[in-house]
């Protein structure tokens, strides 16, 4: 069973939207997908649907996230500026300056990244990706993109599938994680771990079956006595519920423990969500005095966050007949962030959010949280939304595919030091996507560098120390004139001699 496709009608879409927000701006939305339905009319998806059930799931999917508006109806919009006659121009006409942003950094991100198969560029291809996007919102729309067509991979030839499902395992899911965003993370993960590894993935598929065949009512049981416990207590406002664990992350941890599933505690695992820090904690007793916990697995990510700023309390306790559970204890907020990570700032419902602060992240975004409630102007919060995680890097690509991480101004010559100090030493043109350019061209993120070399040539020219940006090409120019100078003394000095000889 791999992921399923869900087809969404623009009157599912519009009930969703009208439910969500409390000014659902319903005549923006139809008159997005008027355009979009129009202008993708005719085109079918692999699958054999009407393209516009792609950009309304995309949309359905934003809007179920209750992420702004502009997101929701640049959803409906993001691929027609790609794939139909629609400008980016058009689309600023008709719907604003912020809608028509969004569309056009989708459409940019496409063509940058694509994986070229190699691993040890994942790192800077997920950098990338994050300066590419630099709108955190741009972020949200490709996940959401990503996990549509994930869901209709069955329609692809199987080339497609697996670089579709391996670039979603290695560049998305991993920036997905770092967002905090672990719901996508796990639909990430589990949508490409079913074509990438289709038998383990059945096996993981059975395991869990069975688990929740053999435990469900059981944890049911539990889950009523901790509901029945807590309302005994002062703590009124509460949520328990089970959690099954997602497919990938079991595989990755049953690698971990030499496939000994008997190590693994959190098949299933209870939540209890509450109020406040303080109930977190007296929940956390509360189990203590009922069940004996195992030792060694009470984990406060409350008072230590993980790095990607997770909090919640954990802990593992025998429960009647030594059946071992294990228990996630959060309040509302960290429960948010911990599915939804930064686009939980980002969600219109109301709500104060109290921003966790751990990571650079975290900080910015909480940062980002006093800024806008300082801000009245919506522009204004835009602006502030834009997140610039790498903005004083770029990234170019040679003809070959490779990611050369530069500083911002970095010139061809800069990235053909990068290469190679020969290359450098030799470089006499650049080509800059496929056109070309001046060797003190400013380059930017995306950008593919071809530089033209002659073995012939002399060394590099002094004239290049005026433009280079990094110091790895200044040194190197620095040397090789030294040695070219030196080089000319000493032919002088030779054609001096053979001229003496000869007199
Ligand atoms: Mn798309």
């Amino acid at each position: 069973m791999k992921m399923t496709e869900i087809v969404r009608t623009y009157d599912e879409l519009e009930r969703l939207v009208q439910e969500t927000y409390s000014v659902p701006d319903v005549d923006t939305l139809r008159r997005a997908y008027d355009m979009a339905s129009k202008a993708h009319a005719g085109e079918k998806r692999l699958t054999g649907h009407d393209f516009i059930t792609h950009p309304l799931a995309v949309a359905y999917r934003l809007a179920d996230m209750g992420l702004h508006m502009n997101v929701v109806v640049a959803g409906l919009l993001h691929d027609v500026v790609e794939d139909t006659e629609i400008s980016v121009e058009t689309v600023e006409e008709h719907f604003g300056s912020d809608i028509a942003s969004l569309v056009e950094s989708v459409t940019k991100l496409k063509h940058t990244i694509k994986y070229r198969g190699v691993d040890r560029y994942a790192e800077n291809m997920r950098k990338m990706f994050l300066a590419m996007a630099s709108d955190v919102r741009v972020v949200f729309m490709k996940f959401a993109d990503r996990l549509h067509n994930l869901s209709t991979l069955y329609g692809m030839p199987k080339k497609k599938q697996e670089r579709i499902a391996r670039e979603s395992l290695e560049i998305y899911a991993p920036i997905a994680g770092r967002l905090g965003m672990s719901e996508f993370k796990g639909e990430l993960e589990d949508g490409s771990f079913a074509y990438l590894h289709p038998k383990e993935y059945e096996r993981m598929k059975n395991i869990m079956d069975i688990k929740v065949r053999e435990k469900g009512a059981y944890v049911s049981r539990i889950i009523d006595q901790i509901e029945k416990f807590l309302a005994q207590t002062n703590v009124n406002d509460f949520q328990v519920h089970g959690r099954v664990k997602r497919l990938y992350s079991l595989h990755k941890k049953l690698n971990k423990y030499q496939g000994d599933l008997s190590k693994i505690y959190d098949l299933i695992a209870i939540r209890i969500i509450v109020s406040d820090v303080e109930e977190c904690y007296m929940a956390l007793g509360l189990l203590h005095q009922q069940w004996r916990p195992v030792p060694g697995r009470i984990k406060d990510y409350i008072a230590q966050p993980k790095p990607n700023g997770y909090q919640s309390l954990h802990t593992t306790v025998f429960t009647e007949n030594g059946e071992i559970v294990e228990f996630q204890i959060r309040t509302t907020e960290m429960h948010e962030l911990a599915e939804y990570g930064v686009a939980a700032h980002w969600r219109y419902k109301e709500g104060s959010h109290k921003p966790v602060k751990n990571t650079r992240w975290m900080e910015e975004l909480a940062q980002i949280q006093k800024e806008l409630q300082n801000k009245k102007d919506f522009m204004e919060q835009l602006e502030i939304m834009k997140i610039d995680v790498f903005k004083d890097r770029i990234f170019v690509f040679t003809p070959q595919g490779d990611v050369i991480d530069l500083p911002e101004g970095a010139t061809p010559i800069d990235f053909a030091y990068a290469i190679h100090s020969e290359v450098g030493n030799k470089c006499t043109a650049a080509r800059i996507n496929e056109v070309m350019r001046n060797l003190d061209t400013s380059l930017t993120s995306g950008d593919i560098v071809e530089i033209l070399t002659d073995k012939n040539r002399r060394g590099p020219n002094p004239d290049w120390l005026k433009f280079v940006k990094t110091r790895h090409a200044r040194n190197k120019i620095k040397d090789a004139t030294r040695h070219t100078v030196k080089g000319w003394f000493s032919e002088v000095l030779k054609g001096r001699e053979r001229a003496k000889k000869h007199h």
